[in-house]
């Protein structure tokens, strides 16, 4: 197969197949990584720029030690530089387990038989909306097993009785979602139902081993959740989150093969997505894949950089699957989004340990996470690390759409409306849910913040805000 060139923005693309293996192994097997090279590349990503794919295959070569710390500290000031010390919080809610697929490296795979399945009725589903209220969430994705019963209606009406709960002063404000790929009539009904990000993993982008991991089922054709998130856009979403699986196949191919898909989407629809996952294969029920992929922690922290300075105006998004160690690691190479106070059990966030199947040889999550902190306990460790939670939801309810294109494109975007919202919301929670420790050693960082802002007339503009929340006033955002 030919060499080909970077791909020009054509509209032509749109919803066709764009992944060439060999045009990616070309890119990978072409790119002897120098040190004026990739410090050339580094320099460029800081000013803001999105690699090519030849240049970010020239990141992924470098395997000298020092080159390696190079692109880790490209990527952490990167993040200092554009996204400053924000995080924000959500947490995933599975909504059914019910599965048609059988991808050999998930739980809730439909040869499984081990697995408990559930689909929350209404009522289960306003009580773990509740509890998650309850512990001061305000962003959610609802996650679903591909099965006929979730179809675009049933995840349309999921979303809306979602947002309608409301808990003391607890409300969810987004609401994404982990879904099928449908197709364009499908997309439109869960646009209309005001969904945040749709988030479909490609899993692996590599043909032939995703065929061998997705032996049956509709989850089985390669093209069709490809062309997924084209589909959305056709269908008015142009908000879509992308991943892949990690330690299916190489994880360099798959580096290479998300930006190629972030160019598609360029290309095509003229704005990328607004995140990338980046799962790594964890224990999981009747687990069944070829190990020989697995990423060591040293090889996930360096594809994380290389991805933060491909991708430098894309979310990236680091879940409870990893542990708590890794993800304070990680986080600090140009993660903007995390999970909190996770529970993948169906149900979980709002039972006990189930009593009733205690000792019997049946299962509930899809895989195991390794970190089972609270929300409360995150938000701590977030806290003394200078970190600024934020459970901001103010450009997508304010139409604000493409949201981190404007914090790259708009100067001044983020210390004039992503930080002071981040600190609102922070002190929404401080207010409503934290302990009393929590609180003071919030407020002490609240306060550090606002000391750096330099501007004095919006300094006391915040103040103001800030105050008018701690009187009972809430979701307030410039
Ligand atoms: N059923 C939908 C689908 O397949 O797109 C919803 C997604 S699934 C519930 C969420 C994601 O979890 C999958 O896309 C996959 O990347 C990831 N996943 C599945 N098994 C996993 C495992 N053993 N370890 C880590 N992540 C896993
Ligand atoms: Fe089903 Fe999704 Fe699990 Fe595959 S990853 S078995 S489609 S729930």
């Amino acid at each position: 197969m030919v060499f080909r060139p970077e791909i020009l923005k054509v509209k032509d693309q749109r919803m066709k197949p764009f992944i060439d293996s060999d045009e990616l192994w070309g890119y990978l097997n072409s790119a002897p990584a120098t040190p004026a090279k990739v410090r050339a590349i580094i320099a460029k990503s800081l000013e803001k720029n999105r690699l090519t794919l030849a240049e970010t295959a020239m990141l992924i070569s470098a395997t000298d030690p020092d080159l390696i710390e190079e692109i880790k500290q490209g990527a952490r000031a990167l993040k200092e530089k554009v996204y400053g010390q924000r995080i924000v919080l959500f947490a995933p809610l599975y909504i059914g387990n019910l599965c048609t697929n059988n991808c050999s490296y998930c739980g809730f795979k439909v040869t499984n038989k081990k697995v408990k399945r559930v689909t929350l009725d209404h009522d289960d589903l306003i009580a773990q909306v509740r509890a998650l209220e309850n512990s001061g969430h305000k962003r959610l994705i609802l996650v679903y097993g591909e099965h006929p019963l979730y179809d675009a209606h049933f995840i349309a009406e999921s979303v809306k009785t979602v947002y309608a709960v409301k808990s003391g002063p607890g409300e969810i404000r987004r609401v994404n979602i982990n879904a099928a790929p449908m197709d364009i009539d499908g997309f439109r009904i869960i646009k209309d139902a005001k969904i945040g990000t749709y988030q479909i993993f490609q899993e692996t982008y590599h043909q032939e081993t995703y065929a061998k991991v997705h032996p049956s089922g509709q989850k089985r054709n390669f093209d069709w959740r490809l062309t997924g998130l084209d589909r959305a856009q056709e269908a008015g979403i142009d908000d879509v989150g992308i991943g892949a699986l990690f330690g299916l196949y190489d994880w360099r191919f798959e580096v290479l093969a998300l930006v190629r898909h972030t160019n598609h989407f360029e290309a095509c629809y003229n704005v990328g997505p607004h995140t990338i996952s980046f799962p790594r294969i964890q224990h999981a029920s009747e687990l069944n894949v070829d190990k020989s992929h697995l990423v060591s922690d040293a090889e996930f922290t360096r594809l994380v950089a290389i991805l933060r300075l491909a991708v430098p105006y894309t979310g990236l998004i680091l879940t409870a699957r990893e542990s708590a160690a890794i993800r304070d690691e990680i986080m600090q190479f140009g993660v903007s989004q995390i999970d909190g106070g996770t529970n993948i059990e169906m149900g979980g966030y709002s039972k006990s340990p189930d009593k009733e199947n205690e000792g019997q040889d049946i299962d509930f999550e899809q895989f195991q996470i390794n970190d089972n902190r609270s929300l409360n306990e995150i938000m701590d460790d977030l806290i003394e690390h200078k970190y600024i939670p934020s459970f901001c939801t103010a450009c997508y309810r304010l139409g604000r759409t493409g949201e981190h294109f404007m914090e790259f494109s708009v100067p001044g975007f983020i210390k004039r409306f992503c930080q002071p919202n981040a600190l609102m919301t922070m002190v929404e929670y401080l207010e409503d849910y934290a302990p009393a420790e929590t609180r003071e050693k919030g407020y002490q960082l609240i306060r550090e913040k606002i000391d750096e802002i330099e501007d004095e007339a919006f300094k006391i503009k915040l103040t103001e805000k800030i105050d008018q929340i701690k009187n009972g006033q809430r979701d307030l955002y410039f």
